[in-house]
């Protein structure tokens, strides 16, 4: 093969010659390495027999022509810069190292070859040709690119760096993550660099107390070979951090984006400090409950004490002084009941709102006519101002007469003789419409404003003559949340106060809903003279209670039973004109009793009064289908028991006076 360089085969005799050349054929023939020589024209002088087999030539084939005329159109270059620089050593006569490039075979396959080789010389420093190594290492780069495939195809990013720390290849998931970092990103790059340069440049977000302290302290993690951690990185995502150490003393370091999970995990952490923040509210506001309970029941149940140790030796004034005391701590106490119970209402069965457009001015008209009369006898007049032309709004016709009524009766009770309430109504710029209620009134303390809407916060007025719960302004904001609206109000101490509820608008007035007409009563003709009434009611007291009423009618007499069946067996007996008839009875129910009479013709026409404590809007409205006459709730009202009797009978009842 060519000439031996002189200095190393000189002085060597045949024998030595031999076993050199023997040796180098072994090896040649042993190893993955094909053997190359060109001489000075850069024609094929030798090919080891590996280089012909992985070339797939003959000596005869190769042996003299260049390598370009052997395989310039086979060779492909992998970087074209690369290969000028190959081309360039050549030129120069420069050796070169590990130079990788491609060979496409006839078959259209590729090899991958990485070959190294250097010039000789003659003794005179004349230039001969190149020596070289060739391998094939196509099953390398082969398994290299499934592998990277493998690593590209992970949904989380990764990256791995060798046992010196320094960058070899990632993933793109991982350069997603870090879009600007890959210019430093570079094989052999430490991955201090690397975590310094992100600092510095604000890829990672929360580097307190400083950049240094958060290097040192991420290289103590990426140290530690099994590190696991979450961060956030600038575009706000979230990452959780794995660093893993490598049976070769690498490290493979992943980043899986948990951004939803963070944002489910805050979730759930706001939505547990709403729910705590509400159980303790309802804490809170049962014990206020309990405790306005308890005030009007110290009353009743104090004064009735007196009156039940010392009946005999009070004075008459004495005696009606603490029933009134009794009476009214009562109703105080029923209004709150009202009131607890509309708000439990409100609270859990909104569902059960039906929002329509409606009719904004005609509802006012409504409750402005309901409140006329407290209005006047406190001496305060009543404005309505709405606009009739407003569109409709969109809400619950039943709540929002509620809240209307509630600053209406608010703006009456806190007046003074002499003012007035005006309510308007207009539309707003967002397509809102406002309804207003101004009153002439005290106004409310500017110390105190920001309580109004406490429950049972009555603002200082707990001692004075106005009643009232504390309740309802809280009431009315719960109505205004759940239907979308919004409560404001302005006050001037010693002017007065203006509240506004902001309803959304609906969109065509047709579509408007039409009050429901109230059942017609019916109306039984009497005859003249004595009236019987018979009430069925179990309770020996509620009997006791409704006889001393009676008794106080001059023109009825009351007939009792204890049971539905020994109350319809008395009908023929005592020809009742009309019946008061308990629900909850010990066997056959009130609607049972009722269902009878009315299967009966001789029973049929008598009007039946339910008197319950059954108090729920639902039971009103079932019994009112069912065919009572009446709906009245415990405790009995006895001024609209009669109002309720008359009205029935078309009679008017005789109520005698301080009997
Ligand atoms: P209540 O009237 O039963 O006390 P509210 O919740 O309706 O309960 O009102 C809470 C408190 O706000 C009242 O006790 C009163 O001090 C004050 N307030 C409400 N409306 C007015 C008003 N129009 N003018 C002056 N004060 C008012």
């Amino acid at each position: 093969m060519g000439e031996a360089p002189a200095n190393e085969t000189s002085g060597m005799n045949e024998q030595d010659m031999r076993l050199l050349a023997e040796r180098f054929r072994d090896c040649a023939e042993i190893g993955p390495q094909s053997f190359w020589e060109f001489d000075r024209n850069f024609r094929y002088v030798y090919l080891s027999e590996r280089g012909r087999q992985m070339y797939g030539v003959t000596n005869e084939q190769i042996i003299g022509g260049t390598r370009d005329e052997m395989v310039r159109d086979q060779i492909v270059p992998i970087d074209p810069e690369e290969w000028r620089r190959h081309e360039d050593d050549i030129k120069n006569r420069r050796p070169f190292r590990n130079f990788h490039y491609i060979r496409r075979r006839s078959d259209g396959s590729d090899m991958h070859i990485l070959t190294s080789g250097k010039p000789f010389f003659d003794g005179e420093g004349t230039f001969c040709g190149y020596r070289g190594v060739s391998v094939d290492i196509t099953e390398q780069v082969t398994a290299e690119t499934r592998m990277r495939a493998a690593i590209e195809a992970i949904e989380d990013g990764f990256a791995y760096f060798d046992a010196d720390e320094r960058f070899v290849m990632c993933n793109s998931k991982y350069l997603d993550f870090y879009p600007e970092a890959g210019k430093i990103l570079l094989p052999g790059t430490t991955f201090e660099d690397i975590v310094r340069n992100g600092v510095t440049r604000g890829f990672v977000v929360n580097t307190t107390p400083g950049i240094e302290e958060y290097v040192a302290a991420r290289m103590r993690r990426f140290r530690a070979g099994d590190a696991t951690f979450d961060g956030q990185i600038a575009d706000g995502r979230w990452l959780r951090v794995q660093d893993r150490r490598t049976p070769d003393g690498g490290t493979a370091s992943f980043r899986v984006d948990i951004t939803d999970l963070k944002r489910r995990e805050a979730t759930l952490m706001r939505e547990r400090e709403q729910s705590d923040a509400a159980n303790r509210a309802k804490t809170e506001f049962l014990s206020s409950v309990s405790h306005e309970l308890r005030t009007p029941m110290n009353a009743i149940l104090g004064f009735g004490q007196l009156l039940e140790q010392k009946g005999a030796q009070l004075s008459p004034e004495k005696i009606s002084g603490f029933a009134r005391h009794i009476v009214r701590s009562g109703q105080h106490l029923l209004d709150l009941i009202g009131d607890v119970l509309e708000l439990s209402k409100i609270e859990s069965c909104h569902a059960t709102m039906k929002i329509e457009n409606v009719a904004a001015a005609s509802l006012i008209g409504d409750c402005v006519e309901m409140i006329e009369g407290r209005a006047s006898e406190v001496g305060v007049t009543l404005i309505d101002r709405s606009d009739r032309a407003l569109p409709p709004l969109i809400t619950d016709s039943g709540r929002f007469r509620q809240i209307v009524l509630n600053l209406l009766s608010n703006a009456v009770k806190y007046n003074r003789p002499g003012g007035s309430v005006t309510i308007a109504t207009h539309a707003l710029d967002d397509g809102k419409v406002r309804v207003s209620v101004t009153d002439t009134g005290e106004g409310i303390p500017t110390d105190r404003q920001g309580q109004i809407f406490e429950p049972f916060n009555r603002l200082g007025r707990e001692a004075g003559k106005i009643e009232g719960t504390g309740i309802g302004l809280y009431l009315t904001q719960r109505l205004v949340e759940w239907l979308g609206a919004t409560i404001g109000f302005s006050s001037e101490p010693g002017t007065g106060s203006t509240f506004w509820v902001d309803f959304p608008a609906g969109q065509s007035a047709h579509e408007v809903a039409k009050p429901v007409p109230a059942p017609a009563a019916t109306q039984v003709p009497v005859a003249d003279g004595q009236v019987t009434v018979l009430y069925i009611e179990d309770n020996p007291l509620h009997r006791l209670l409704m006889e001393e009423i009676f008794a106080n009618i001059g023109t009825m007499t009351l007939q009792t039973a204890d049971s539905a069946e020994r109350g319809l067996a008395l009908i023929e007996e005592c020809g009742p004109s009309l019946i008061l008839m308990d629900i909850d009875l010990p066997g056959m129910s009130g609607f049972e009793a009722l269902k009878r009479l009315k299967a009966r013709p001789a029973t049929a026409s008598i009007p039946v009064i339910a008197l319950t404590a059954g108090a729920a809007d639902h039971d009103v409205d079932r019994g009112l289908a069912a065919g009572f006459g009446d709906y009245l709730t415990k405790p009995v009202e006895i001024g609209r028991l009669i109002a309720a009797i008359e009205r029935l009978l078309g009679v008017v009842a005789a109520v005698q006076a301080g009997k």
